[in-house]
């Protein structure tokens, strides 16, 4: 099957009770028992929901996985994770990483004494350096947020294999529409659904996918542990939305490229990170590995201040000026003051989150409306 037809059927059927084609949503908390012991496959909502169960499954084709699970959001995915460790263990992670996954490391974990190293993983070698015994874990996030890096899977995994160290791949921004990290040798693929999985900006979850039959043993073992489930009506929705993933995709990408491009040329505009531009510096990288480019961009200004970027973002009139991304409709927002605001400065800027830093999340939109927005907003 491929990819446009398995979004819509791989690992569903309808229903066998009704034959209804959408996945009904089991709002049930338990399941009656025929006998002592004698169940369908479903006892109690947080041990398994035959609605979760068909989004679990349909994922996990999606990232030719053997396993996925849910959860109530992709910071609680990533806690599910975390918890596969002990006290003692390291973790090496990027240092342009998601600011929520990095509070959840530093305030959270390191208290139970895992040890997490952030380091600029589009330098192997720095990864390598940072190696030793008590690493058991490698988390990656590729494309990284806000300037676009793009780390290489593939030589990520040789790394990780030669260790014996575990390689967990964000695939938020990319969603395996553009990138499947376990077919690049990486061991569980995690998703904020909340993007562009759901689609549609109405629900928070969390999903994660392995292709070990040991490791979906532990991971189920602490979903069900820890109980950190997403419910039958969330998964619906994420359900739903994956259904027109790749025609979302598709379009998020065009308007991307068009609105890249565009920005590329303006001469308010300074850089412009959007991996699929020839003067990105990973874009070898990105070829390599993704299939096309998304529609993440972030871009700064000529006039890098903040007062600056600010007037332009007071302007659009179409993006709406929010956290979050990957929906059908397009966001702005200020890295500086919004999502990378508890950054030290002197951090920030090294990492390119400039002051005048804008990041857009490209909707579906027609790409002709947003550029006219945002060439009023620049103007
Ligand atoms: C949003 C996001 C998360 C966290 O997911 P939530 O659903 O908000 O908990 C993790 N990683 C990336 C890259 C994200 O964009």
């Amino acid at each position: 099957m491929k990819f446009g037809t398995k979004v819509i059927h791989a690992a569903l059927s309808p229903d066998e009770a009704t034959g209804a084609v959408m996945t009904p949503i089991y709002q049930t908390s338990t399941f009656a028992q025929s006998e002592v012991g004698k169940h369908k496959g479903f006892e109690y909502s947080r041990t398994g929901n035959p609605t979760r169960k068909a989004l679990e499954d349909n994922i996990a084709a999606l990232e030719n996985g053997i396993f996925g699970a849910a959860f109530g959001s992709g910071l609680a995915a990533i806690d599910c994770v975390i918890k596969m460790l002990k006290p003692g263990d390291e973790v090496i992670s990027t240092n342009d990483l998601y600011g929520g996954s990095y509070r959840l490391f530093t305030t959270i974990f390191e208290q139970y004494g895992i040890q997490f190293h952030f380091v600029p993983m589009d330098d192997l070698d720095a990864v390598e350096a940072c190696l030793n015994k008590r690493t058991k874990l490698i988390w990656v996030e590729t494309p990284t947020n806000p300037t676009m890096q793009i780390i290489d899977i593939k030589g990520m995994a040789k790394i990780s294999k030669k260790y014996n160290v575990i390689l967990a791949v964000d695939n938020t921004f990319a969603t395996p529409y553009l990138q499947r990290p376990l077919d690049l040798g990486a061991d569980i693929v995690m998703h904020s659904a909340t993007k562009y999985l759901g689609g549609h900006s109405d629900v928070v979850m969390g999903i994660l996918v392995v292709r070990d039959a040991d490791i979906a043993k532990e991971m189920y073992r602490i979903q069900n542990s820890s109980g950190a489930i997403c419910g039958p009506m969330d998964s619906f929705l994420v359900l739903r939305g994956i259904k027109t993933l790749h025609l979302r995709m598709k379009a998020h990408c065009e308007n991307g490229r068009k609105i890249a491009h565009y920005l590329e040329n303006h001469p308010k505009v300074d850089n412009v990170y959007w991996p699929g531009l020839t003067t990105h510096k990973n874009h070898t990288i990105a070829k390599d590995q993704m299939d096309d480019f998304g529609g993440m961009i972030s871009f700064s200004l000529k006039d890098d201040k903040e007062h600056t970027a600010i007037n332009v973002l007071n302007r659009f009139k179409l993006f709406s000026l929010a956290e979050s991304l990957g929906g059908v409709e397009s966001l702005v927002g200020h890295p500086a003051s919004m999502t990378h605001a508890a950054i030290p400065k002197a951090e920030r800027i090294k990492s390119g989150v400039v002051d005048s830093l804008i990041r857009l999340s490209v909707g579906v939109e027609d790409a002709e409306d947003l550029i006219a927005d945002l060439e009023q907003a620049l103007r």
